[in-house]
C-alpha cells in the first residue's frame, strides 16, 4: 500500500518514512517546499519509485491536502510545530488544529482508498502538572494547559501553549471521526509519545538547527549544567515502528496509545553512554534517586502494537555515535 506522511522532513517523520519503506510500503512525503524534499529524495533514492515527494505549502489552508490524499491507502499525520518560542498561542494552535482537521477533511472528500489515519499526538495531550507523583494512562487528558491558555493567552507558559496545541488538535481528530462516522471508510489511531530522543537522519545544518527534543539531549551531553531534571522518553526508532504497526494492526483502529520506554533523569542518559564516550559525564549515579512526578502506563502499546522497547544504553550509544559522525 501507499502511505502519505505529512511533515515528512521532520525528525520523527523521516524515521517513519524509512520504517514504512523497510516494511514494504510506498511513501508519499508531504513537505512545505521542493527544497525541503531534496534531502529525502537523496536519502530514499535506493527505493526508486516507492518514494515520492508532494509539496503542500501551507497546511492551514482549506483543501491543502486534497491532491496529496488521492490514491493513498493510509495517512501518517506528523506535521505540527514543536517549539517553545511562540508569543501568540495561535502560532502553534492554528497549524496544529487546522492541519489535523484539514488532512482529515481532505481524506473524507478525496481519500477514497484510505483505510487508516495515524495522528502523531503527544503525552503533552495527556499530562497534568502536579506536585505529587502521578501514573497517567490513555484515559487522561491535558485540560490544565488548555485552561491556562484560555485564561492567560500570550502570558501562558511556553509549555502550556505547545501542550494546548497538541491537546486541541487531538481532540479535534476524535471529534471529526465521531461527527463523520457514517461517511468515512477509515478510522483513526493516535500515537502519544513523551520526549523523543535518539539518532537523527533528517537534514540538520548545525546543532542549533536540531529539532527541540534531539537538541535537549545534545545539550545534556555537551553543555555543563544542562543535565538537571528529566521526563519520560521514547527512542525515535521505536516510535517510528509504532507508527508503522499502527497501520499493520487492525486492533489499533480507534485507539489512543501512549508510546514510552519510561522515565529518565538527564543524568541517567550521561550514565547510559558507552564508557568510551568523550561527552559530559556529569555526576554518575546522581539521577537514580530522582522522584519522577510524571510516569505513563505503556501496557496498551505492548498489547496492541507488540512493541519491545529499547534500553537507554542502546539509545544513548546511537545518539553518541551520531554526534561523533557529525563531528
Ligand atoms: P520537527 O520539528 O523535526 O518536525 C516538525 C514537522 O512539522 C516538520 O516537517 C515541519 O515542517 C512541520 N511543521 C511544523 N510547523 C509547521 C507549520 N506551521 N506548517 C506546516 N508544517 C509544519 O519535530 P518532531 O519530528 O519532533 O515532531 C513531529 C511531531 O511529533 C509533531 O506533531 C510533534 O508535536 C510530535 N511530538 C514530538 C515529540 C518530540 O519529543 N520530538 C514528542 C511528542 C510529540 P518544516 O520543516 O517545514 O518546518
Amino acid at each position: 500500500g501507499k502511505v502519505l506522511v505529512s511533515g515528512a522532513n521532520g525528525y520523527i517523520a523521516v524515521w517513519v518514512v524509512r520504517t514504512l519503506l523497510e516494511h514494504g510500503f510506498s511513501v508519499r512525503g508531504a513537505v512545505r517546499s521542493a527544497d525541503k524534499g531534496k534531502h529525502l529524495t537523496q536519502l530514499f533514492a535506493p527505493y526508486g519509485e516507492k518514494f515520492e515527494i508532494v509539496v503542500v505549502p501551507d497546511i492551514t489552508v482549506e483543501g491543502a491536502f486534497d491532491e496529496a490524499v488521492k490514491g493513498v491507502d493510509a495517512i501518517e499525520h506528523t506535521a505540527s510545530p514543536f517549539h517553545f518560542q511562540a508569543d501568540d498561542p495561535a502560532e502553534l494552535l492554528e497549524p496544529a488544529i487546522k492541519g489535523t482537521v484539514g488532512i482529515l477533511e481532505s481524506a473524507r472528500k478525496y481519500g477514497t482508498s484510505v483505510k487508516r489515519v495515524v495522528v502523531t499526538s503527544s503525552c503533552a495531550a495527556v499530562l497534568n502538572i502536579s506536585t505529587t507523583p502521578q501514573l497517567l494512562s490513555e484515559l487522561d487528558w491535558n485540560d490544565q494547559a488548555v485552561q491556562e491558555v484560555e485564561e492567560k493567552g500570550r502570558e501562558a507558559s511556553a509549555g502550556a501553549k505547545y501542550r494546548t496545541s497538541k491537546t486541541l488538535a487531538e481532540r479535534a481528530a476524535w471529534d471529526f471521526v465521531k461527527k463523520h462516522k457514517g461517511e468515512i471508510g477509515w478510522d483513526v489511531s493516535v500515537m502519544n509519545p513523551p520526549l523523543v530522543v535518539g539518532p537523527v537522519i533528517h537534514a540538520v545544518s548545525s546543532p542549533d538547527a536540531l529539532n527541540t527534543s534531539a537538541r535537549m539531549m545534545y545539550e545534556a551531553f555537551t553543555k555543563p549544567g544542562a543535565s538537571a531534571g528529566g521526563g519520560c522518553w521514547i527512542d525515535v526508532r521505536d516510535l517510528a515502528l509504532a507508527h508503522v504497526r499502527a497501520l499493520e494492526k487492525e486492533e489499533a483502529g480507534g485507539e489512543r496509545i501512549i508510546i514510552t520506554a519510561g522515565a529518565f533523569s538527564w543524568q541517567d542518559w550521561l550514565d547510559a553512554a558507552p564508557p568510551s564516550s568523550k561527552y559530559l559525564k556529569g555526576t554518575p549515579g546522581a539521577g537514580k534517586d530522582a522522584v519522577h512526578l510524571l510516569r505513563y502506563k505503556n501496557e496498551k502499546s505492548i498489547r496492541i502494537l507488540g512493541l519491545e522497547y529499547r534500553s537507554m544504553e542502546d539509545t544513548a550509544a546511537a545518539a553518541i555515535k551520531d554526534y561523533e559522525e557529525r563531528g
